[in-house]
């Protein structure tokens, strides 16, 4: 595709000169002696400034992800690098984005805090993508369209051949959020960067990888990309103790199949048996770790559920979502109290 990446960054980050950390400064010559950077000599390991380019981590993620190590940015969760999009590309109370509705809600809300206005494009029936539906929504002024797959919180994938169809014809930043595509059957795009220098695919260690606390995302891209996010974020975005935590999960890989097998044998067991209860009116197809489900009544089922101690997402007052509730694969025995509490619920009496 001819696309040049400049032509769409913020004027203010192409002019930007960015901040040059001690450890950028010295990199790549031997050193035993560290006086640069006014850290404590005290407190061995955690006295020193983390690598500001966690060239380990990349080093290792780029075997597994089988992306480039200089086609990866890292950051305090993927929301960092969502946020990065509108910092780099869209000047605030000028440019616009467009994003499929529902979807993740951060999408909307760091376009509210960068000022930059957020178009939305409902889903169709059975929260199927419409590809000319949201290039019809774009205009000169929008600077990126936003896609999830497998969606949040509908947990269907879009079809691939709408979102292609909007990388076709798009020429802004695409971002394809794959949070939850290692639950997924489908091909993540994040192996075809190549065909598209406008995609910004996007990971969590936050889901299969069971590490939310650690906060660390992903964000995949042209290398051009992964410059001008460099460029930006802050210093040591990323803290020494998460990069340590994210090396060792990246060797030791058997757990998190075996976690990603049992979370994937669990969620069409759980879907069958919700569908199964009196209080369900739908449960949507899902390729994710969670599911959508319509029942009589979100707001009464979910305060129930409260009541007997487990907490699901109520989706009730999300856009197309009416009564729906969100619900993750737990553990199997998560999963069993979760439908003997629902079993135990009376459609129009309320608890049992
Ligand atoms: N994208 C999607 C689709 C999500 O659902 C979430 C979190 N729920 C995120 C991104 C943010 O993940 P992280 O923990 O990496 O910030």
């Amino acid at each position: 595709m001819n696309f040049n990446i400049q032509d769409i960054v913020r004027p203010n980050i192409q002019r930007l000169k960015p901040y040059s950390c001690a450890r950028d400064e010295f990199k790549g010559r031997p050193a035993r002696v560290f006086l640069d950077a006014n850290e404590s000599p005290y407190n061995q390991p955690y006295n020193r400034y983390p690598d500001p380019l966690q060239e380990e981590l990349k080093k290792l993620l780029s075997e597994v992800k089988c992306v480039p190590a200089d086609q990866i940015f890292l950051g305090n969760g993927s929301d960092e690098a969502i946020d990065l999009v509108y910092r780099v590309f869209c000047q605030p109370g000028i440019d616009n984005v467009v994003a499929i509705e529902p979807t993740y809600g951060m999408y909307g809300v760091c376009a509210d805090i960068n000022d930059v206005a957020y178009r939305t494009v409902p889903l169709e029936p059975g929260y199927r993508l419409n590809a000319e539906k949201v290039l019809a929504a774009t205009d000169a002024q929008t600077k990126v369209i936003w896609l999830c797959t497998p969606n949040n919180p509908t947990g269907n994938a879009l079809n691939r051949t709408e979102i292609e169809k909007i990388l076709d014809n798009f020429r802004g930043i695409v971002v394809v959020d794959e949070a939850y595509s290692d639950f997924s059957a489908e091909r993540p795009f994040r192996v075809d960067l190549e065909r598209w220098p406008h995609l910004i695919v996007l990971n969590t260690f936050s889901k299969a990888w069971g590490c939310a606390a650690i906060r660390l995302g992903m964000a995949f891209a042209s290398k051009d990309i992964i410059a001008l996010f460099n460029k930006v974020k802050y210093p040591y975005n990323v803290n020494e103790l998460t990069q340590q935590k994210a090396i060792a999960m990246l060797h030791d890989l058997t757990k998190v199949n075996l976690w990603l097998a049992a979370i994937r044998t669990e969620r069409p067991k759980l879907m069958a048996a919700f569908a199964e209860l009196s209080l369900c009116e739908e449960v949507y197809p899902s390729e994710a770790n969670f599911f959508l489900a319509r029942v009589t009544d979100a707001d009464v089922i979910y305060n129930y559920l409260i009541e007997c101690g487990i907490v699901v997402r109520n989706r009730t007052r999300v856009a197309l979502c009416g009564n729906c509730l969100r619900i993750t694969v737990g553990s199997p025995n998560e999963n069993t109290e979760l439908l003997a509490a629902l079993r135990k619920f009376r459609v129009n009496g309320g608890k049992a």
